[in-house]
């Protein structure tokens, strides 16, 4: 049996935690907030996961909410047209192989504290910092940060390298309401990419009052969507989030006639820059800590994948700890746990990101209005949301998007000879 510290009771922390448990390991995680902080504190997310995260709840029997919260069935896009107004340019929809669904994280993250310590985990409440952190070090065999946008997770470097930005590249703005005209025929994260103005996506969940819409507005910094700052109350929040649809996307507005925020907390807007840490931070004493979920792959949400990947990269580094046996939890081991998240999975996440925050090249425009004609390529796009190595070779090379394009149309092709 090993002694494991984690400083953050998130996706990763507790996920990490609870598996760690399971194969019956000793933890203590520190937490800088109470269940009843989160449960009634501000929405955190928008948290839509994709079969394979829920995969890995479903093992470790943490998805207690799979039969009441909504399942999102597929994936839209809409473009406008540049000339006509209310006009689309691009539009199509395709159906997930599998659900996804997102849990508020007031919901799921006090129930898995509790879990946690039924379980029999150790859960601290505490703002850690480095004394707290030498603290574990010294009494734990290895100790894990999972504080996500914490100031502690400042401690680990950023990569130059593998960070693109050094700036927020949107303005984000969160909106849970009820009410909302389902979408048809078939439930959809829908996405709408405004070019200059930014991204409205929406899609359905569970909050703390039942089955909501998450509106996910991303604005492009200094545009008209970055416009939140003046924002004072939930009434207020929730006007200018019917300003930016009537004004940008009407057909969602059309949705939207009779919406009405979940609560007061259920509302959200921030900014953060896109960055990439080393895994390994080393405290004053030479002791060293792992840096998991966002402290070290902080993507913007506009792929909705940092719930997605913290799940994976809890998973993977749970892989690694159970591997380890009798082995020290030392520097190199540490390295290279991170090495099989980073190569393994998120260098694609990140790479797909960053890819659609910056204005599409002319191949990624090709593929998106190409996809409204070839169910296959929409099927490609839709199902690259649980797994984004998929996008790759062909969302990044133009040639490579060409000879995906002709293959799908051959797929296509052969689909609709009669049998
Ligand atoms: C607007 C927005 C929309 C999003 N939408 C999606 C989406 O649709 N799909 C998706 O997959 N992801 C989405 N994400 C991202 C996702 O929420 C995060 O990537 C995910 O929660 C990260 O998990 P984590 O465990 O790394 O950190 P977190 O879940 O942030 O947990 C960190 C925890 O550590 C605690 N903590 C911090 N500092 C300390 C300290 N010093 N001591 C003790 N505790 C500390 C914090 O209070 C927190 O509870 C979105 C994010 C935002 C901002």
């Amino acid at each position: 049996m090993k002694k494991i510290a984690i400083v953050g009771a998130g996706q990763s922390g507790l996920q990490l935690g609870l598996g760690l448990l399971a194969a019956g390991h000793q933890v203590t995680i520190l937490s800088n907030r109470t269940a009843q902080d989160i449960a009634q504190g501000r929405v955190m997310s928008s948290q839509c996961m994709f079969d394979s995260a829920l995969q890995i709840e479903r093992d470790l029997g943490l998805d207690h909410w799979s039969r009441e919260c909504p399942v999102v069935e597929g994936i839209g896009l809409a473009v406008p047209h540049p000339a006509q107004r209310g006009a689309k340019a691009i539009d199509w929809a395709a159906r997930l192989n599998a659900g996804a669904q997102s849990v508020d994280q007031r919901l799921k993250i006090p129930a898995w504290m509790d879990d946690f310590r039924r379980q029999g985990g150790e859960l601290v409440l505490k703002d850690a910092g480095i004394a707290e952190l030498e603290d574990c070090t010294r009494s734990h065999d290895l100790t894990l940060v999972a504080s996500g946008k914490g100031e502690i997770s400042r401690l680990f470097e950023r990569d130059a390298h593998r960070s693109r930005f050094d700036q927020p590249q949107r303005a984000l703005a969160l909106t849970y309401v009820t009410g909302m005209k389902p979408r048809e025929p078939f439930s959809a994260v829908s996405f709408n990419l405004l070019p200059g103005v930014g991204e409205y996506f929406v899609f359905p969940a569970l909050t703390t009052t039942g089955p909501c819409e998450i509106m996910v507005f991303e604005g492009v910094p200094g545009g008209p969507m970055d416009c939140w700052g003046d924002v004072k109350t939930p009434e207020q929040h929730l006007e200018r989030s019917r300003w930016v649809l009537d004004t940008f996307v009407p057909w969602e507005a059309e949705r939207c006639r009779d919406i009405a925020l979940t609560d007061d907390n259920g509302i959200l807007a921030g900014r953060f820059a896109p960055t990439v840490r080393k895994p390994v931070a080393t405290l004053p004493s030479g002791r060293k800590v792992l840096g998991m979920g966002d402290v070290v792959v902080l993507n913007d949400p506009i792929t909705g994948q940092g719930s997605n990947n913290a799940a994976k990269c809890a998973d993977t580094y749970l892989r690694s700890i159970l591997a380890r046996g009798n082995g020290p939890f030392d520097a190199a081991w540490m390295q290279q746990t991170f090495d099989r998240y980073w190569f393994g999975y998120a260098q694609w996440v990140t790479q797909w990101t960053n890819m659609l925050l910056a204005p599409p090249p002319p191949h990624v425009l090709k593929l998106l209005a190409s996809a409204g004609k070839l169910a296959p390529l929409a099927s490609a796009f839709a199902n690259g949301f649980d797994d984004p190595r998929t996008f790759f070779p062909w969302f990044a090379d133009a040639g490579e998007a060409d000879h995906y394009i002709a293959n799908c149309a051959a797929i296509a092709a052969m689909a609709a000879i009669p049998a």
